[in-house]
């Protein structure tokens, strides 16, 4: 197996990817009307964004594009929230508002399968549904009734009978679930790579290895400082996720990074026919959810958390290994040929949060580890906000950024919450 530092992309996307992309530091000063600081799809797909209302956009990127969860991805793309559906999302926030938050995340994929149309993203972008499998009885009752509010708004959504999911999976085990015909898959760093490509295409000046290592107020809006450069601008939006540091504090404060880890099985070779004929993305209804699709060449592309870190490159792809052997059994004799990790920006109540300042200050957080299309779906979002759209305008209204409580002890400890998860998890019926 091939192990891969936590601290890169993956290497197994960055192996399939046809897409390339290089930009230089920023060793110069520069004048802009909005600086995003992020290079991953949000930050990306924002500055493609601007750059098309006719912006003067700066990106910075502390890294290389595509280093952070963006690269790192299961690659599932997902019109829906890991927690809220259409009725829950109503009772939070009641008529047009709660409207226009359920049709953002309705049309999240659609928006990013239209980003890989327009702009010829080649990330083996595969649009053949999304299934939820319901891990107990009373989980399907709940996906049932999920795929019916996501339907009666206008979702290709549908309930599956057992049957029926054990025919789309090529395994057993489940109590049914749902299945949304609009999600698919993608190779999560080539699409990365190629919404640069577009943002660069639409004007965008994107600069690699450029952190932001400061911002601060001046006269006409934000300087924003980086080890050799500095950019100046009235707008600055922030799009780093779960890599949020100082540069806002209460930003950084209103997440619990986790990490998150991958493994792939080597090639499936005619197993793949048997193993999710169709072609799907896969994200069951446990809390320590099971999840997995097919890559391009038929590997099983799979991942999990663990409350102890240590020896994690051994454990995990054994984790991993053990749960696909016990679904697929003809599975034991793949070995797991790659490895590797990423952070996930979570918060407490598990929804986006969109913030904007009076300074010209804005950001959106939690994607709770379904972002792919959240991310794609949030850009124009960002970019209203940034344009001064008024916030009851906005598609998902704008907040404060609200401290995780004791967020230095609970970002260190939250992972120990897993041997819970699962303990609920097996109690479910
Ligand atoms: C292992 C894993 C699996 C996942 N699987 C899925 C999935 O299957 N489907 C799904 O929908 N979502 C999934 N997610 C979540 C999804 O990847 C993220 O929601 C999405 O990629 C977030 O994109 P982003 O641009 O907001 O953040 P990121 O991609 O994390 O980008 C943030 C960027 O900001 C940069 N940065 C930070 N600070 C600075 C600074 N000061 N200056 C300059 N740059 C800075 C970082 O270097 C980083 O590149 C997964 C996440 C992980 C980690």
């Amino acid at each position: 197996m091939t192990s891969w530092p936590l601290d890169k992309p993956s290497q197994l996307w960055m192996a399939l990817s046809r897409e390339r992309f290089e930009a230089p530091a920023l060793q110069s000063e520069i004048e802009a009307d909005v600086v995003v600081v992020g290079g991953g799809i949000s930050g990306l797909a924002t500055a493609l964004e601007l750059a098309r209302r006719g912006r003067k956009v700066v990106l910075l990127e502390a890294a290389k594009i595509g280093y952070g969860a963006s690269g790192r991805a299961n690659g599932q793309v997902i019109s829906a929230l890991t927690r809220h559906g259409p009725a829950a999302i109503r009772a939070l926030e009641p008529g047009e508002k709660g409207d226009r938050l359920i049709a953002l995340v309705r049309d999240a994929a659609d928006m990013l399968f239209a980003l890989v149309d327009k702009y010829a993203i080649d990330c083996d972008a595969c649009r053949n549904g999304w299934l939820q499998p319901a891990h107990s009885e009373g989980r399907a009752r709940r996906t049932t009734d999920l795929a019916e509010q996501w339907a009666a708004v206008g979702a290709p959504a549908a309930a599956l009978s057992s049957h029926a999911m054990q025919a789309r999976l090529g395994a057993g085990g489940y109590h049914g679930g749902w299945e949304h015909r609009g999600g698919g898959h993608i190779n999560p760093y080539a699409f990365t790579l190629g919404l640069a490509r577009a943002a660069a295409q639409e004007g965008a000046f994107i600069f690699e290895s450029s952190p932001a290592w400061r911002i601060g107020r001046v006269r006409n809006g934000w300087l924003v400082e980086t080890p050799e450069g500095r950019v100046s601008a009235p707008k600055i939006a922030l799009a780093t996720a779960a890599h949020t540091g100082n540069l806002w504090p209460a930003l950084r404060r209103s997440i619990v990074p986790v990490t998150s880890y991958q493994a792939a099985t080597e090639p499936l070779g005619e197993l793949a026919t048997r193993i999710l004929p169709d072609n799907e993305a896969v994200s069951d209804t446990r809390i320590d959810l099971r999840y997995f699709r097919k890559d391009r060449d038929g590997r099983l592309v799979s991942g999990g958390a663990l409350a102890l870190q240590i020896g994690a490159s051994r454990r995990l792809p054994a984790l991993v290994a053990k749960r696909l052997h016990n679904m697929f059994p003809a599975l034991r004799k793949k070995r797991m040929e790659f490895f590797w990790g990423g952070r996930i920006a979570m918060t407490i109540d598990r929804l986006p949060h969109l913030h904007r300042r009076a300074d010209g200050l804005c950001a959106w957080v939690g994607c709770n580890g379904r972002g792919l299309a959240l991310a794609c779906a949030m850009a124009p979002v960002l970019a209203d906000a940034i344009d001064g759209v008024p916030d009851d305008e906005l598609a998902l209204q704008p907040s404060k950024p609200r401290a995780v409580p004791l967020h230095a002890i609970t970002s260190r400890i939250a992972r120990f919450i897993l041997p819970w998860y699962r303990f609920k998890d097996s109690c479910e019926i």
